[in-house]
This record gives structure tokens, C-alpha cells and sequence, in this order.
């Protein structure tokens, strides 16, 4: 059966692409058009029924990507679900489960089958959990990881085919050596054996098990520098030049492929990053971690990658690996995941509307408005995060009352600078502005808000009874009828 990208070439348009289509606001032509150039992705494995597809290309929002997973230290099944919830409740466009604890087959299972997004996978983590030291994985071992997660359903898995034995001398004088957890096992294993990147010396059987699930590549940067000292060095660039030829032998293989980024970058060179991705790449959507633009804050590297991340959607990367503040300190936890989901959509959105992608700043628009009328549940219902919108203001203002009110406790009554502005209009001057900002009737009403949050869950099994409770707790705080359309 013919991959997405195949179709597209032969001139169709997939149930696929005209469902993001509608998702994007844009005609399923183009669609086509972008993902038979290798410019955009569908990760939609055949074997995925509860999928509601998304596209990835600089053509289209920005998307955001949450890791979830388990490790030797935690967790179960159902502690995976509830992260996996979590993050697509809070906007997660897609979710790479990253486990390497124990029942890893029985956590993706449960993962494909109850994710409406896709979900995305690193292969050799199982393997290397197979072998008794890295030096032991074969490429036999490798494709039998692939080929099943491939039969499992995964959307798209990150290979880090473009780490060769010739690029390991270029990352010697680096500050912080290999800091990806795939190159640095690929990197050992070519020590080990004295032999090229297996993932690279026969990615072309790789490519065929990709093509009969339509899984696509999200082909990795082993050796992504991990501090700002290494960025944009010959080991990173090397592999990079590799990567673009690996793109290009997929795409002859009808394969669909992304490329990944880095990691740590300094913001006066993120843009030239992405660019130069864009060229070496042919366009392939370009997939970044942050980049983190400083390195001296722990604790807060959902901000300092926010911060990259922005300028990267705005030079136009595709997708953005979230960050959460546990990064290099700890495995996240549930308010992790929520906080560094928030600030990648900001991220996401604010180079969307700074790139100028028709229709992003509608939703800033019907914000403001709703704001400026003191629409206050209308400004909680059209926040990122609505809960916490609602939360902070109910913290001094709870009664019902003030949800009309022509203030709140920032300024207070008498200092509210949007209501003395109002005052000091001329008379009919607020009736027309009233007017124009009624919401029933605006065009903003029906905000062409980005994808996040609108999955179609219809073909998602039924939850676990313990999901169901979670899911109708997110939705308490809910006052507008209008909750269930934009979040699930
Ligand atoms: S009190 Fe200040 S912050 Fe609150 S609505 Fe008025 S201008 Fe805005």
C-alpha cells in the first residue's frame, strides 16, 4: 500500500490530508503539494486506528512534541496513560515515549492504542535494554526493534543513521563531548566493534520496513551540541550534511522524513541553524530540541529554551521537542509536563505569528477583545491555559460577580486603565467599540486557533476507568459550552 508520500506524488489527496487540511484552514491541494516535496509529514502508521492526523512542515503551525515515558526508577502502565493525558491535555501535538524501564512493550501498546496524536519512538533504547552491553547489538537485533514497533503502530521513530565513525574524532575538543543518548551509544558501539554506523550502513532495509507501516523518519542528531561552546561546530555540521543525504535516499524509498536539531544554541544562531537545515535537507521539516540560549539556568531551561524555541518557529522549524524545568536535573513530573508544554506553545504560536502564518494572530485578536469588553470568561476559555487563567484570577477575585466586573485586582477599581479609558471616551464612541467587539457576532468568535487541543478522540477506545476520573477533573473548572471543542 502507498505511503503518504507516495500518494501525494502520484497526484491523490488521502483521507489523511484533507483532514489536516481542515485542521489547518488550508486547501487539501496544498497539503498534497507540501508533503510530495518532502517539505511536510503525516506521521500515520497504518497500524495506529485512534490517530487523528497532524502535519508537520514550515508551511504550517508550529508543533509542539512532549516525551513521556518510563524508567528503570518509575513507573507503570497506568502512570504512563496519565502522563500521556496529561500532555495531550495540555496541547502536546505528539508524544515520543522515551521509556527504558521494564514492560516497554506493554507501555507503547497502551500508548499507540489510546493516543489520538502521533506517537514517536528511539528504537535503541529497546535494543540496547536487549543486549548485554552496546558493544553487543546487531543490526539483526536493531531491525527486530524497528520492525515491531513499526507492527505496534508507532508514527515515527527518531534513528540516528547520520553518526558516522568518521565524524567521532570532530567531537574531541568539545566542552560537552556527545550528549545525545543514541549517539552516544552508537558511538561506543563503532568503538566497540571498529565497524560503521549499522543504523547508516543499511538504513536501506530500514527504509522498506518504514514504507509497508508509512512510518516516518525522524532521523536524529547523535551528535546535537549540548552546550553553547560545541553549537553549530564541525562534528554537528558533518552529521548534518549526512543527514541530508539520508533524507534524500528515504524520499526514494517513498518514505516520509524530519529532520532533528539541537539542543544548545546561542539565539544570534538559531536562525542560521534552521537555514541551513533547509538547504542541506532539501526542506525536510526541521524537528528542534529548545535550543536552550543559555546554559547557566537549571531549574529554568523551559524558559531558556522557550526562548530559542520562538526564534526557531519564527526562522521556520516545523516542530519543537519540549522542555521542561526538570531538564538535566530529574525526570519531570505531571506540573513539569504542564509547564513546559505551556511554554512551548507559547513558543510555537508567538513564531507563528512573527513568521506571519495566515490566520495566527486571529487568536491574540479575539483575546484582546474579549479582554478590552471584560469578557472575563470568554478571556479564560480563549487562554492557552485556561485552568490556570481562571485560577489566578479567582485567587483574590472568586465571586461570581466579578466576572462582569470592569477590573481586576492588578490595578484595582479606581487604577483600571482599560475602564478609564473606556470612561474617557467620547459618548457612542464605546457603543461603537462595543460594537465591533461584540463576540457573538465577530469573526474572532470562531478563532482559527492552531490545531493544539482539538483532537478528534472519537476513535479512541473507551478510557481506563481511572482516566475517565482524571479527564472529567481537567474539565470541572469548564463554564463555557464551547470547553469540549477546544480541549480534550
Ligand atoms: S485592573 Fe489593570 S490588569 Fe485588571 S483589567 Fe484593569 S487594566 Fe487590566
Amino acid at each position: 500500500m502507498p505511503t503518504q508520500l507516495q500518494h501525494a506524488r502520484d497526484g491523490e489527496t488521502t483521507a489523511a490530508m484533507r483532514r489536516v487540511a481542515e485542521r489547518e484552514n488550508v486547501d487539501p491541494e496544498f497539503v498534497r503539494e507540501e508533503v510530495a516535496a518532502g517539505h511536510a509529514v503525516i506521521p500515520a502508521n497504518r497500524e495506529h486506528p485512534s490517530l487523528d492526523p497532524m502535519v508537520i512542515g514550515e508551511a504550517f503551525s508550529t508543533k509542539v512534541n512532549a516525551n513521556i515515558g518510563n524508567s528503570e526508577e518509575t513507573s507503570s502502565r497506568e502512570e504512563e496513560l496519565k502522563k500521556l493525558h496529561t500532555a495531550v491535555h495540555h496541547g502536546a501535538d505528539t508524544v515520543m515515549d522515551l521509556s527504558t524501564g521494564s514492560d516497554l512493550d506493554g507501555v507503547r501498546e497502551a500508548n499507540v492504542r489510546y493516543s489520538p496524536v502521533p506517537v514517536g519512538t528511539v528504537p535503541i533504547y529497546e535494543a540496547v535494554k536487549r543486549a548485554d552491553s552496546v558493544g553487543d547489538i546487531t543490526f539483526e537485533m536493531l531491525f527486530e526493534v524497528i520492525e515491531k514497533q513499526a507492527e505496534q503502530g508507532v508514527d515515527y521513530m527518531t534513528i540516528h543513521a547520520g553518526v558516522l565513525m568518521e565524524h567521532l574524532p570532530l567531537t574531541d575538543g568539545r566542552k560537552t563531548g556527545i550528549v545525545s543518548r543514541g549517539g552516544s551509544i552508537l558511538a561506543k558501539w563503532m568503538e566497540d566493534n571498529a565497524a560503521q554506523n549499522p543504523l547508516y550502513a543499511r538504513f536501506e532495509e530500514l527504509c522498506e520496513v518504514f514504507a509497508e507501516y508509512d512510518v516516518t523518519f525522524s532521523l536524529g542528531d547523535g551528535l546535537r551540541p549540548g552546550c553553547l561552546a560545541d553549537a553549530g561546530d564541525d562534528a554537528q555540521y558533518a552529521e548534518l550534511e549526512t543527514l541530508g543525504e539520508l533524507v534524500a535516499v528515504a524520499r526514494e524509498h517513498g518514505v516520509q522524513a524530519m529532520v532533528e536539531g539541537p539542543g544548545h544554541v546561542p539565539l544570534d544562531m538559531v536562525a542560521e541553524q534552521v537555514d541551513r537545515e533547509r538547504e542541506v535537507c532539501d526542506g525536510a521539516p526541521f524537528y528542534l530540541l529548545g535550543p536552550l540560549v543559555t546554559d547557566v539556568a537549571p531549574g529554568y531551561d523551559h524558559i531558556t529554551s522557550a526562548i530559542g524555541a520562538t526564534e526557531a518557529a519564527r526562522a521556520g522549524a516545523a516542530m519543537l521537542c519540549y522542555v521542561t524545568p526538570k531538564e538535566h536535573l530529574g525526570l519531570p513530573d505531571a506540573e513539569d509536563v504542564r509547564d513546559g508544554l505551556a511554554a512551548y506553545r507559547i513558543a510555537a504560536h508567538a513564531g507563528d505569528v512573527a513568521a506571519g502564518l495566515p490566520g495566527a494572530r486571529d487568536w491574540d485578536d479575539a483575546l484582546s477583545e474579549a479582554r478590552y469588553a471584560f469578557d472575563w470568561r470568554r478571556q479564560f476559555d480563549l487562554s492557552l491555559d485556561p485552568e490556570r487563567a481562571r485560577e489566578f484570577h479567582d485567587q483574590t477575585l472568586p465571586g461570581d460577580n466579578y466576572k462582569e466586573a470592569r477590573f481586576c485586582s492588578m490595578c484595582g477599581a479606581e487604577f483600571c486603565s482599560m475602564r478609564i479609558d473606556q470612561d474617557a471616551r467620547e459618548d457612542g464612541e464605546m457603543d461603537r467599540i462595543a460594537d465591533e467587539t461584540d463576540l457573538e457576532d465577530s469573526p474572532a468568535a470562531e478563532v482559527n486557533r492552531p490545531p493544539v487541543g482539538t483532537h478528534d478522540t472519537s476513535r479512541v477506545p473507551e478510557l481506563p476507568a481511572f482516566l475517565r476520573e482524571i479527564h472529567e477533573d481537567d474539565r470541572s473548572g469548564a463554564a463555557a459550552d464551547d470547553w469540549s471543542r477546544v480541549r480534550n
